[in-house]
Parts: structure tokens; C-alpha cells; sequence
């Protein structure tokens, strides 16, 4: 029987989550689980956060447009806390938000959209 060095012929999707620069290296095809997002990525056997999240830690929210705050977060919704108390399956919900005016950016299942829908919002 033939063997092969390749172990996944599968094509990589380009979902956003995964490093398809990392498929050339020995260890660069291992399903890794995000501890940050929790979602599957085939990457380096050493990476912990999917290509997203990764992204997350480089890209910074602009200052709030209504009150100059540099200080903008990122929250989990919390309405997406209360449909999981009301039993729907739990839906990770980011967006941005202004502590010093109480301003919140659109929404998105990603942190790092999240972020990058406040930064090109037309207010
Ligand atoms: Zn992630
Ligand atoms: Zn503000």
C-alpha cells in the first residue's frame, strides 16, 4: 500500500478563521480550537487564536464620533446572554461601545467585525 506525507487533501475554506499560509509548514495543518471564539482553524499546531481573532488583537476601534472617547470597548451582547436564558442556543454577539456616552456600534458575530463595522459607520 502506498503511503503519503499528505495527510488533508481537504480544501481549505476561506472562512476567515483559517491561515492558509500555514498549509506549507510540517505542522501547519492541525484543527485548532480558538480559545478565544471557540471555533475550529486549521493553522500552525502551536496557534491558539483563528485568523479573526488574531486580527482582533492588531486592529484598534477609532475614537467615539459623538464624545472624542479613545477608550472604546468591545462587549458581548447582552441580548444574546438573554435569548440563552430564554433557551435559544447561545449566539456570540460583539460590538463597540462608548463608556463616557453610552454610544454602542452595529453588531456582529465577530469581535474583529465588530470593531471594523464601528470604525467605517456612517454616523
Ligand atoms: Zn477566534
Ligand atoms: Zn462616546
Amino acid at each position: 500500500m502506498m503511503m503519503t506525507n499528505k495527510m488533508f487533501n481537504q480544501e481549505l475554506k476561506d472562512d476567515g478563521f483559517n491561515f492558509p499560509e500555514d498549509t506549507a509548514h510540517e505542522n501547519g495543518n492541525y484543527n485548532n480550537l480558538c480559545c478565544k471564539c471557540k471555533v475550529t482553524f486549521v493553522g500552525h499546531k502551536r496557534r491558539v487564536l483563528c485568523k479573526r481573532c488574531e486580527d482582533a488583537q492588531t486592529i484598534r476601534p477609532t475614537k467615539c464620533p459623538f464624545c472624542g472617547n479613545n477608550n472604546i470597548v468591545i462587549h458581548p451582547n447582552s441580548l444574546a446572554i438573554f435569548g440563552c436564558e430564554m433557551g435559544h442556543p447561545e449566539i456570540d454577539v460583539f460590538y463597540a461601545h462608548c463608556d463616557q456616552c453610552g454610544s454602542d456600534g452595529p453588531q456582529s458575530d465577530c469581535e474583529t467585525e465588530a470593531i471594523k463595522l464601528w470604525n467605517k459607520r456612517i454616523w
